[in-house]
């Protein structure tokens, strides 16, 4: 590795983002290590086996088997999309922007600057998580992560095989100063922290209640009542939500019901990725009027033609109170097999999966180019040739 700090391995702290800021300080992107989200795995199982104990102190009752299941699989399959179908394509438009318009470039080695983007990407990660519920479009991607009735950690890793496209642009405008191995890490660092706050069993962070987003901030995010929609959509930070008018105190007067609005009752990973984009398509194909469509599609997934862009709380759709759970029962023997076959599945994927990268050469070649050019410019005089055209004779260009 050429980079003096880089370390691909990280530590339990880093699932909090309080791991130790040089260990994920990278020079260039070639160096950066792709699997920090897939490495967490280990310290996820930590936690899982954490709650649990955690739930049954507190005499809750522990992870439903078929929930949680379906829930890692997401987490499986998201990985499998983002390794051999994007690629990490995604990144390609951030990639050209920093390459040919960057107005500035970030160090990548100072603590203060890694501080800075921390806070930046995670700023942009609030503008994502909006457009993701206030968006049809969106939502229909994103309403994956929210397709569970219950709130635990395994939720936290139940993700859309497509949120990474959901999020493109909102991040671009960082590209004019951020370095691209900044965003990457701190994208990842700032997922995993998400994971924790999936929790029931934690009520309150004290004075971080102010500033961090908490397991009971994120309770009210993940719940179907007419109070929690569309609140709380910060990731790291909840000042984001308290400027912008989204903030949503957890209120124990109301009990959450957590899922979706309308629930589709299925366990089935490929089912909970794909059936909504259906319900978008029904929408745009029952409108008036091609403007009328398009807004079925760009605007809130409450919102019909007459209405705000969300829609308002009179019209929309809501829980009311608690609702029976989906489930499905199986005998002891076939939960039995199910486990020792999922654990079988998560063995070979941490084995394999993990070490395949999720960024193709395409953007890193894009990035090391622009490099190469800008330092061989610097390392070779430019000379004027007497005809006075401006000569680079290493690179044969004439200009
Ligand atoms: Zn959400
Ligand atoms: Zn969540």
């Amino acid at each position: 590795m050429n980079s003096e700090f880089a370390n691909s391995s990280i530590s339990l702290w880093d699932m909090f983002y309080v791991g130790n800021t040089r260990r994920h300080m990278h020079k260039d992107v070639e160096h950066i290590p792709q699997h920090i989200y897939a490495q967490a795995w280990p310290y996820f199982l930590i936690l899982l086996v954490l709650e649990n104990g955690l739930r049954l102190w507190q005499k809750k009752d522990v992870l439903r088997l078929n929930d949680s299941i379906t829930s890692m699989s997401h987490a499986i399959l998201q990985e499998l999309f983002a390794k051999f179908v994007f690629r990490g394509s995604e990144h390609c438009l951030y990639f050209w922007i920093y390459a040919n318009y960057k107005i500035y470039e970030l160090p990548w080695d100072s603590t203060g600057i890694w501080c800075f983007v921390a806070i930046a990407v995670d700023f942009c990660y609030y503008w994502t998580h909006r457009a993701s519920h206030e968006i049809h479009i969106f939502w229909a991607q994103h309403q994956v992560h929210h397709s569970s009735e219950e709130f635990n950690v395994t939720v936290g890793v139940r993700q859309s095989v497509f949120q990474s496209l959901v999020g493109v642009l909102c991040y671009v405008p960082l590209a004019l100063i951020v370095p691209p191995v900044l965003l990457l890490v701190h994208q990842q660092l700032n997922l995993l922290y998400q994971i924790w706050i999936h929790t029931e069993t934690i009520s309150t962070l004290g004075p971080l209640d102010y500033v961090l987003n908490t397991p009971a901030y994120h309770r009210v995010h993940h719940g179907s009542n007419l109070y929690c929609l569309d609140k709380n959509y910060g990731g790291v930070l909840i000042v984001w939500d308290r400027i912008f008018g989204t903030f949503q105190e957890l209120r124990p007067d109301k009990p959450i019901t957590y899922g979706l609005v309308y629930q589709k009752n299925t366990f089935n990973p490929l089912a909970l990725q794909f059936f909504y984009n259906f319900h978008v398509f029904h929408k745009w194909n029952i409108m008036k009027g091609w403007k009328n469509k398009l807004r079925s599609v760009v605007k809130g997934p409450s919102w019909i033609p007459g209405l705000s862009w969300t829609g308002h709380d009179g019209r929309r759709a809501s829980v009311p109170g608690r609702r029976k759970k989906y489930d499905v029962k199986i005998s002891f023997a076939f939960k039995l097999y199910l486990l020792i076959h999922f654990v079988a599945v998560i063995y070979g994927y941490s084995i394999y999966l993990t070490e395949i990268p999720r960024l193709y050469s395409g953007p890193v070649r894009c990035e090391a180019a622009s490099r190469e050019i800008t330092s061989r410019l610097v390392a070779h005089d430019v000379t004027r040739a007497s005809d006075s055209r401006l000569v680079i004779p290493d690179l044969g260009y004439n200009y």
